[in-house]
């Protein structure tokens, strides 16, 4: 058995001191708090779980930056998505693992340690079949392998180009199957898995599925995580109401069986009651707050949809820019520019907005990929460490730790990171950070040539 041995560490129960961690096999065998460290364990300062990224498009990485300069005064979500279509035309099996591979380190330099991939480049670039029909989910499970990090593999069904069964755009044809042709992916997938990794199944959206496609998926899932893209756009919210005359999270939740299984993504633009009742279903809200700012999509109602008792994960989506620490800071600056206040997603008995914000994304974020969440026996050793020298952390205290990594400090705070009891993290770089950021270099030139 290895032994690590922390300061301080953040369990379920609250912080401890003096804790010292068995892990066999990647997972934790014991957890013994108030004890000295032994000569050969491996010491720390202060420790904390793995976050979970509940919303990751790997390949998106490789054109972050390339959609900032304005093409046309009307410049949105929809001219961005014309970007990328144009970016994935040409994108091989090999171009997305190197890409994804990038996007996965990146991730857990920053504190994730497991990754929803929200996967939907299925096909071959002229729209047909791979010969075996998996074959982009194997270059996402090489992406993880080379990085280290947990998967949830959420492969994506896409049938339509918007609501009612539209015909799907020339751009879609990477993305598109039907439900006999996807029931075969998932297998191959699942064929494809190992050590502790996930499947679960993401209808794209209401603008890519009919009601009656959405019931056979839902089915197909069993008691695995099902995510869907909702409510990201007023423009998306418009179509489906006069498709269906209800908003988006409101057709879920009145016609699907949305619980706890459900992540909906982004569920930006909700009405009160929606704001509730998707509260009070018990499914994960999945926000990625720095694509959507990038996007210009809008506010998710954070302080409403917490003081309801909401569950929230957060996501890196895009991956404009992958940062946990980020996105955690951004759904609080959101609510504080709305509301013109401060220290909004803080209350009474949790004062401090970083650690609820963390404690909140820790087990929403653990609930939606479909795992155990805190660091507990039986659970996975996924953990992150923090450089308690660092400027950004001086003055840091136990109960103000969470604070200064979220709204004072860049990347250089984290440590080590620990992913099933592997360090791949040491001295905040990932250990094969130079040469899968050798490998990214050479397939971005490529694909820009
Ligand atoms: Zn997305």
């Amino acid at each position: 058995m290895q032994h690590l041995w922390f300061e301080h560490i953040l369990l379920p129960q609250g912080w401890a001191d003096r804790v010292r961690i068995g892990v066999v096999d990647g997972r934790i065998a014991s957890i013994e708090t108030g004890i000295d460290a032994l000569a050969k364990d491996d010491r720390h300062g202060t420790g904390v779980p793995g976050l979970c990224n509940v919303h990751s498009h790997g390949f998106q990485r490789g054109m972050a930056g390339l959609s900032e300069r304005r093409g046309r005064p009307d410049d949105d979500f929809w001219s961005w998505r014309e970007v990328m279509y144009r970016f994935l035309d040409r994108l091989g099996p090999d171009d997305i693992a190197a890409i994804t591979a990038q996007a996965y380190v990146e991730m857990l330099e920053s504190g994730f340690t497991r990754v929803g991939e929200f996967h939907y480049l299925h096909n071959d670039v002229d729209g047909g079949r791979y010969a075996d029909p998996a074959e982009t989910a194997g270059a996402i499970i090489a992406a993880t392998d080379i990085s280290g990090i947990g998967l949830t593999l959420l492969p994506v069904f896409y049938a339509h180009g918007d609501f009612g069964g539209a015909k799907p755009a020339p751009g879609q044809r990477r993305f598109l199957s039907d439900i006999d042709g996807f029931a075969q992916l998932i297998e191959q997938s699942r064929a494809k898995l190992s050590g502790d990794m996930i499947l679960g199944i993401a209808p794209h959206s209401l603008r890519a599925v009919t009601p009656e496609e959405m019931d056979a998926l839902v089915a197909l899932a069993g008691h695995g995580p099902i995510h869907i893209h909702a409510a990201e756009q007023l423009r998306e919210v418009e179509a489906c109401l006069a498709w269906s005359g209800a908003r988006p999270v409101e057709w879920l939740l009145d016609n699907q069986p949305v619980d706890r299984r459900w992540c909906l993504i982004h569920a930006t633009h909700l009405t009160d009651t929606e704001c509730d009742r998707l509260a009070a279903s018990g499914a994960v809200a999945g926000l990625c707050p720095v694509t959507e700012a990038n996007l210009g999509d809008g506010i998710f109602p954070a302080l409403r949809y917490l003081a309801a008792g909401g569950r929230l994960g957060v996501g890196t989506d895009s991956n404009i820019l992958v940062d946990a620490a980020s996105e955690l800071r951004a759904v609080e600056y959101s609510q504080r520019l709305s509301h013109r206040r401060r220290a909004l997603l803080a209350d009474d008995t949790r004062p401090s907005v970083g650690r609820r914000l963390f404690e909140a994304a820790q087990s929403g974020g653990a609930q939606a990929l479909g795992i155990a969440s805190g660091l507990r026996v039986g659970g996975s050793a996924d953990i992150v460490s923090f450089d308690m020298n660092h400027p950004a952390l001086y003055g840091a205290t136990i109960e103000t730790l969470l604070d200064h990594w979220i709204f004072a400090a860049r990347h250089g705070a984290i440590e080590s990171v620990w992913r099933g009891g592997r360090k791949c993290v040491e001295a905040g770089r990932h250990i094969a950070a130079d040469a899968v950021a050798a490998r990214y270099r050479q397939t971005v030139a490529g694909l820009l040539a």
